[in-house]
């Protein structure tokens, strides 16, 4: 084991079971070709009431129907799949935010063929402590890859398949390797999609941004979530357009958002500096009103959270 704050409990098709006896074969299909997909789930933890509240959960449920309808996959969703992942969270006494990946997979195939017909499905969901990340206020220091993000007629990025996630990993690997922090790529038209786990804005000339969900984006949730609350919180339309290269080195702001990542600032993009540098007023703003959601301190949107209220011992 990596790290020694594993929680105690997994799911895995059809029972609760210890989080370390959670696994699949070398030979599956899961692991030797990537065939799986899967969900990223944000649950909040709120300190002041020692609540727990998974953040659009049903949303959430509904993308992976959609991931594993788009990849014909056989197996359903149990009708109670939303109580499994609030009861996985109960049974693991969680005190902090968390970040839940429930994932439908590829099991072993006939004669040991890596993509062969007929394997058999399943289903599993893990949920471990996730502290938000130290990026949230200095922000990233990103680059526009030398990688095209993959499109809709090869690996569509609206499926949320573990093998696309091989875009996103060159990706990064190409960024760290040369000193960024991030890196944000550049769809097969040549504007920007997305980056590595998270859909991007961009304030310019005062308004939000943000790339259309046919420019080879993931349908995220939190774009969703943003959009929405830009407009209830701040009267503020965001358009949904494509962006150029360009425009991002002369943005006022530029941030990047996805149920793992929270909502994090673009401060350089290409060594070109973003605005003044620091994180921006418009991204302090609509991240303060994200995390307030989230938690429930704001009550607004009660349909989004579903929650364990005031957890008996934290
Ligand atoms: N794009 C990609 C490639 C992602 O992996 C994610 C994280 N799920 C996102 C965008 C953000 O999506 P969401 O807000 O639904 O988490």
């Amino acid at each position: 084991m990596i790290e020694d704050n594993y929680p105690k409990w997994a799911w895995k098709d059809g029972s609760f079971i210890p989080y370390e006896d959670c696994t699949v074969h070398v030979r599956t299909q899961a692991v030797m070709v990537a065939g799986s997909v899967f969900e990223g789930i944000k649950a909040f933890w709120n300190v002041s009431s020692n609540s727990l509240y998974l953040f659009r959960l049903e949303e959430h449920i509904q993308r992976l129907r959609e991931s594993m309808k788009m990849m014909r996959m056989q197996t359903t969703l149990p009708s109670d799949f939303g109580s499994i992942c609030v009861e996985l969270l109960e049974r693991n006494s969680f005190t902090e935010d968390v970040h839940m990946m429930p994932t439908a997979y590829v099991g072993e195939g006939e004669g040991n063929v890596a993509l062969a017909r007929g394997a058999i499905e399943g289903l599993f969901i893990t949920g471990v402590a996730r502290p938000r990340s130290g990026f949230i206020d200095k922000g990233m220091r990103a680059c526009i890859s030398s990688w095209t993000r993959n499109s809709d007629n090869n690996t569509p990025p609206r499926i949320k398949a573990a093998g696309n996630y091989q875009n996103g990993r060159l990706a990064l690997n190409e960024a760290w390797a040369a000193g960024y922090d991030y890196s944000i790529l550049l769809n097969n038209a040549g504007t920007v999609s997305e980056g590595p786990g998270a859909c991007l804005m961009m304030v310019r000339g005062g308004q939000v941004n943000t790339p259309p969900v046919t420019a080879g984006i993931l349908e995220s949730i939190t774009r969703d979530t943003l959009m929405t609350l830009f407009q209830e919180k701040m009267g503020m339309t965001v358009v949904e357009r494509l962006i150029d290269r360009t425009e991002l080195y002369t943005a006022e702001e530029v941030f990047v958002c996805g149920s793992g990542m929270d909502v994090v600032p673009i401060i350089s993009v290409d060594n070109i500096t973003v605005g003044d540098g620091n994180k921006g007023p418009m991204t302090q703003a609509i991240q303060d009103a994200y995390f307030r959601v989230g938690t429930g301190e704001d009550p607004a949107h009660p349909e989004w959270r579903t929650g364990l209220e005031s957890i008996a011992g934290a």
